[in-house]
């Protein structure tokens, strides 16, 4: 039977493949199941309702606040085909964060759902408004533009874990090489079935779970947001290949499956195993995690490291040893390198230095702001600002060299190595270490720590604790005990904001009378 869809002239690389694959199953949301062949048909709808009679869009922005479903990869695709940028919303932002996006893009218009129109109001300021629904329902009337690969395709913002967020805009090229590394990598084809469960304003949702499925013709399963028993009521169908998270999520998913009978347990652990490949990333994974998932599922998680800014660029491999606490090696296409302080490649393993990259994935520039484009690159490679070093020919990850590298009395140390040795803690759930100015030591290490479930901490336990596995120097001097972590809407923990908790001169010695007795 030959499908229902009038042929597409695109060159666009993703919706060039999706006409390969138009009778299959793209998506299945809470409406069903939708083949590929009606989200080229839907796209094509909401582009010409963009178009609103143009040629062409342009390269103008556009807004668009939809939750994971068929809808938001309609709208995406639409407004690729109209030749405009996707500016994927998130979900929850209040109004102010959504106007900085729509003002610092300069968007023309946003789509959005009816019912998440609230805090639209206040944040659109004038633009065209498109309720997702009509552009959906309207006619293909007219001539699509042709699209060049090197156009620009998407802005995101980058999740401001660090600093206010910047607008990282990659071409259609840079995409599918994002694309095409993972699928190479990871194996993926049209069998494959994934649970999208992340944010769709962020890369790790976009181009790792939706990209690289709707590239392989795979199926991709999607909630509108994430809830443990949802994801492993979805495991248990036994219907799923594949899964890609954040370590928060997998720590929720431990807890979850810790509250079930056993029963039940047994059930969700055996229907687990007959996925292919579990992957977690965007944040470090605690070596405690990932033994516990892998008791529960029998899966080593697959770590990898990437930025929005370049797509994924170390992996743990897909055949062979997954090393706990390491990121692998280079994606096919990823070059990486690590460098000294003058920008000197460093060949030596054991030595840290700054991670830079280059390869067609690499971004195009920061929207808006070419000095922040220009420093951001030396000699052609992309400096992450992220520090890692080489172990046995596997990198390994210390962390952001602006928040995660503490200088203390002389010392540099890596708070990633610090919170993974205290995370091993039995009272400590989770951490995070920060360096705060301090005039005796230039920046003291200190601790935000969530405890576990009737555990509380002190100070000098901890110390005293913690000189059996750190260097003395290592060894946080404050402890703030706190209910949760601050944590943006990717869930991962926004370190300015652990800073703030020890803001004030604190007890310049071994305890702070906050940090006792739990909270
Ligand atoms: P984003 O652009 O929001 O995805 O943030 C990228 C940043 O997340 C990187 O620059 C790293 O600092 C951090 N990151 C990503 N993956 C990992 C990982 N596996 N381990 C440690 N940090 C990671």
């Amino acid at each position: 039977m030959k499908p229902d869809v009038p042929p597409l002239t695109t060159q666009i690389p993703i919706l060039q493949r999706a006409q390969e694959f138009a009778l299959r199953t793209a998506i299945a949301d809470s409406s069903g199941e939708s083949a590929y062949g009606q989200l080229l048909q839907a796209s094509a709808r909401v582009a010409s309702a963009l178009l609103a009679g143009r040629a062409d869009l342009q390269e103008a922005r556009v807004g668009f606040l939809i939750p994971p479903s068929f809808d938001w990869v309609a709208v995406q695709w639409g407004i690729w085909l109209a030749g405009g940028v996707a500016v994927p919303l998130c979900l929850s932002h209040p109004s102010p964060e959504l106007r900085h996006v729509l003002e610092d893009t300069q968007a023309e218009a946003v789509v959005f759902r009816p019912d998440l129109s609230g805090p639209l109001e206040e944040a659109a300021g004038g633009r065209k408004l498109f309720r997702s629904d009509h552009l959906l329902e309207g006619d293909r009337e007219v001539e699509l533009p042709p699209v060049d690969p090197s156009r620009r395709a998407q802005i995101l913002y980058t999740s401001g874990t660090t600093s206010r967020p910047k607008g990282v805009v990659t071409t259609h090229r840079n995409l599918r090489a994002q694309i095409t590394s993972l699928t190479r990598a990871w194996g993926w084809s049209s069998r494959d079935r994934i649970l999208e469960v992340l944010p769709l304003h962020h890369t790790h949702g976009i181009v790792n779970v939706v990209g690289c499925a709707l590239w392989s013709g795979a199926v991709c399963e999607m909630l509108p947001h994430f809830d443990a028993a949802e994801v492993w009521e979805r495991f248990a169908s036994g219907r799923l290949t594949l899964f890609m998270a954040v370590p928060t999520i997998y720590v929720k998913l431990i807890r979850f499956w810790r509250e079930q009978p056993s029963t039940r347990r047994r059930e969700l652990s055996q229907a687990s195993r007959r996925m292919r490949l579990m992957v977690s990333g965007s944040a470090a994974l605690p070596v405690s995690v990932l033994e516990e998932w892998r008791e529960i599922t029998g899966h080593t998680l697959l770590e990898r490291y990437g930025m929005t800014e370049i797509g994924m660029a170390l992996s743990n491999p897909l055949e062979g040893e997954r090393r706990p606490g390491s990121v692998g090696f280079p994606l096919p296409g990823v070059h990486v390198r690590l460098v000294d302080d003058g920008g000197q490649p460093i060949r030596q393993e054991g030595e840290p230095g700054e991670i830079e990259i280059r390869g067609e994935a690499v971004f195009l520039e920061y929207w808006g702001q070419p000095e922040a484009t220009r420093s951001a690159f030396r000699k052609g490679w992309f400096r992450t600002g992220d520090m890692a070093f080489l172990e046995n020919g596997y990198f390994r990850i210390l962390g952001r060299r602006s928040v995660d590298i503490i200088k203390t009395g002389g010392y540099k140390v890596s708070a990633l190595e610090i919170e993974e040795a205290l995370g091993t803690h039995a009272s400590i759930l989770e951490c995070a270490v920060v360096g705060v100015e301090d005039e005796e030591w230039g920046e003291r290490v200190c601790c935000a720590a969530v405890c576990r479930p009737g555990q509380t901490l002190v100070l000098d336990d901890l110390r005293e604790w913690g000189r059996q596995r750190l260097a003395v120097y290592k060894i946080p001097s404050r402890l703030e005990i706190v209910a949760e972590l601050p944590r943006n809407a990717m869930g991962k923990v926004t370190k300015p904001e652990v800073r703030k908790l020890f803001e004030g001169p604190g007890d310049q010695g071994e305890r702070l009378p906050r940090a006792e007795g739990g909270g």
